[in-house]
């Protein structure tokens, strides 16, 4: 599902490679731990797999999409394969939890009928019954992250990035979040989360793979979930 071939990531040409030859791969529904310092790497990985960078070199296939061969034109469509959350939720200041989450299905053209049936679902999914018409500035942080979740997964992407989903938050919200990306995962979306975190970490018993200057220096499973 996600193949990486040795690959390397040079931002200017006299740096240190911000990624060093990284080979790896996630299967489908996987749920996958990525760890390292500051510095280490792991915004770059996933900027590759976005394709908001392009590696210097290597090769990348993620849901059978091979990145050397990817025409502009579908981007779009591998970026619908491939949610995105952040530390700082990125939600729209001036809509709604119901219009948020609405926002990311009208852009691909969905019917507002569709976005009608659609979206309570996964409001649903995430917790946040009764809240629809909240703005994000009436929620708490657990519950703005719920809402960017929802939009991230509205479209039902192979794979949810959670890039330091938790960063903002106090230890039980963190728990609540980490639970749901768990429940997401068990519904079959491949999951990559990225966490300081070291009680999640040790806790979740997931695969857990550390970088260190562009390097992967451990790749460890712990019981990570497998279907079948
Ligand atoms: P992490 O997410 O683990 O903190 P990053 O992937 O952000 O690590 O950074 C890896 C290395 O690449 C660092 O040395 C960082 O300074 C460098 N880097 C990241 N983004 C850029 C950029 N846009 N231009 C130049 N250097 C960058």
């Amino acid at each position: 599902m996600i193949l990486l071939d040795r690959v390397t990531k040079l931002y200017g040409k006299d740096t240190k490679p911000a990624l060093n030859r990284v080979s790896l791969h996630i299967e489908p529904k996987e749920f996958v731990i990525l760890v390292g310092t500051s510095g280490a790497g792991k915004s770059t990985l996933l900027k590759i797999l976005t394709r908001e960078e392009r590696p210097t070199s290597g090769k990348i296939v993620v849901g059978g999409i091979d990145y050397d061969s990817l025409k502009k034109k579908n981007i779009p469509l591998l970026r619908r394969k491939i949610g995105v959350v952040f530390q700082d939720f990125k939600l729209l200041p001036q809509r709604t939890v119901f219009e948020n989450i609405a926002f990311a299905l009208e852009i691909v053209g969905m019917s507002n009928r569709e976005i009608r049936h659609t979206v309570p679902k996964v409001i649903d999914l995430v917790g946040l019954k009764g809240k629809e018409d909240k703005f994000p500035n009436e929620l708490s942080g657990g519950e703005r992250q719920r809402v960017a979740i929802a939009r991230a997964v509205v479209r039902q992407p192979k794979i949810l990035i959670a890039d330091e989903p938790t960063g903002n938050l106090d230890p039980k919200h963190s728990w609540d979040i980490v639970r749901l990306l768990e429940k997401i995962n068990r519904y079959g979306t491949t999951v990559l989360l990225t966490t300081h975190n070291k009680d999640i970490v040790d806790k979740l018993k997931r695969r857990v793979i550390t970088i260190d200057h562009g390097k992967i220096i451990a790749d460890v499973a712990q019981g990570s979930y497998k279907q079948g």
